[in-house]
């Protein structure tokens, strides 16, 4: 199986941190989101127990927020004892809504809006992860005018390819996040924010991409980073207290995805970080990463209903849910790769079918090319795999077409995260 939270028992069900989807799906209705709260806590840990392994108290894991947000995972982050990273005041709120400490937030975003800034202020969020100068003047004025020093975090651009998806590249030059080394603007940038009374300037941020499989992405960040601090110690006398290498260590979706060791991983970038620092005489400063794909993804699985199924001769065949790019648009934006199971049973005798939506758009589709059974039919139950991350959080209602709930799995049961959105909430804001 694609994550060893999925099983196929002796009937042919699908089950999903051991418990069966078929049954789920009746239960809750689909579409459907299910979360294997296990594993979510289980990957936090593995950020969490190896950074104390390689830094001590000195390191924290930032839970990027945007790969899914509601309540309840920031009650989980809480409790697990995470970071956060925010890119909008509706996920600020979110979070504490939830009850989770506001000093333990970084705010991220390349185009936050004075309103966010004042909110962000206000709340007396952690950490601002400043992106352009345009942003910091605002940030130094609202801290200013509501009378705080404003901790930040100065958001560079290293100029380093992660060879992944073109869409989730963050870190080459030309790109619309943060402020690159290369052009001489970063130096510039961190001269100005230094200068700004209402600012505590605590270190630097980057993020190189997402879905990264590459060895040493992090390694050439850090190689890049670091130089860049000795040079701010050099031309300003500054050290840097804290590094954030962002996020972006990918998963596996699909069977020719690789599986990353994730503690391996990170011991090999602390030790790196720490040789670095010390060939070029700084102090380590504390670190920090961000992942959001690697907590939640494979802790995500989606369930649809077969609505029909139409064989054209000569040409394709199609499954048609009722689900579709208003639940998932990953593989309508990027071309993302899922793995599809039938949940109900298995067969011998398969078909090669594109997994179709509901939604008025010959693109709706949400896995093209996928084997199930040649008898697969109206009432029928789909699982998509791996779909923890940055599917709730980027469904939209296209077509009228309300969102589905977030299910929780747990040892002992399951319980609703996030209710079906209903026609009044639809309507809600209609006047
Ligand atoms: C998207 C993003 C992350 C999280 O990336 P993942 O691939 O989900 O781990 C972290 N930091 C920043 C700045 C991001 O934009």
């Amino acid at each position: 199986m694609i994550s060893d939270n999925i099983r196929r028992e002796a009937d042919g069900t699908l089950t999903f941190a051991g418990h069966s989807v078929p049954v789920l799906a009746e239960q809750y209705g689909t579409p459907l989101y299910l979360m294997d709260e296990e594993r979510i806590r289980r990957n936090c840990r593995l950020y969490l127990d190896t950074f104390r392994e390689c830094f001590g108290s000195e390191a924290l894991p930032l839970y990027a927020g945007k790969a899914a947000s509601f309540k309840q995972i920031y009650r989980i982050m809480k409790e697990e004892g995470m970071g956060i990273d925010a890119v909008s005041a509706g996920e600020i709120h979110t979070a504490l809504e939830a009850g989770f400490p506001p000093e333990k937030i970084f705010f991220h975003g390349d185009g936050k809006t004075d309103e966010d800034i004042r909110c962000g202020v206000k709340h007396r969020i952690g950490y601002f992860i400043v992106d352009n100068p345009e942003e910091l003047e605002q940030l130094a004025a609202e801290a200013a005018e509501q009378g705080i020093v404003q901790k930040v975090l100065l958001r560079i651009t290293p100029g380093i390819d992660p060879h992944t998806y073109k869409a989730l590249t963050t870190g080459i030059v030309d790109v619309k996040f943060g402020v690159p080394l290369e052009t001489g603007q970063a130096l510039a940038f961190v001269h100005r924010a230094l200068s700004l009374p209402s600012l505590s300037i605590c270190g630097l941020h980057c993020h190189i991409g997402s879905q990264v499989f590459d060895e040493s992405v992090f390694e050439d960040s850090i190689d890049v980073m670091t130089e860049f601090m000795a040079k701010l110690r050099e031309e300003f006398g500054y050290e840097v207290k804290m590094l954030n290498v962002g996020g972006g260590y990918g998963v596996r979706y699909v069977d020719s995805d690789k599986l990353i060791d994730i503690p391996a991983r990170i011991r090999r970038v602390a030790g790196h970080l720490k040789e670095r620092v010390q060939e070029l005489g700084l102090k380590l400063p504390f670190f920090l990463m961000e992942p959001g794909r690697s907590i939640v993804a494979d802790a995500g699985m989606t369930v649809y209903t077969v609505s029909s199924v139409k064989r054209i001769p000569g040409y394709k065949y199609y499954v048609v849910t009722d689900g579709g790019m208003t639940d998932n648009p990953r593989y309508c934006l990027y071309g993302a790769h899922y793995t599809v199971l039938h949940a109900d049973r298995e067969t011998e005798l398969y078909a090669v079918y594109d997994l179709a939506g509901r939604c008025c758009e010959s693109g709706d589709i949400i896995q093209p090319t996928v084997k199930l059974p040649e008898d697969t039919r109206r009432g029928d139950h789909i699982a998509v795999c791996t779909t923890g991350a940055y599917n709730f959080s980027m469904s939209s209602n296209y077509n009228r077409i309300g969102r589905p709930p977030v299910v929780m799995l747990t040892p002992d049961g399951s319980y609703l995260a996030v209710r079906r959105e209903t026609s009044e909430d639809l309507c809600a804001r209609d006047l």
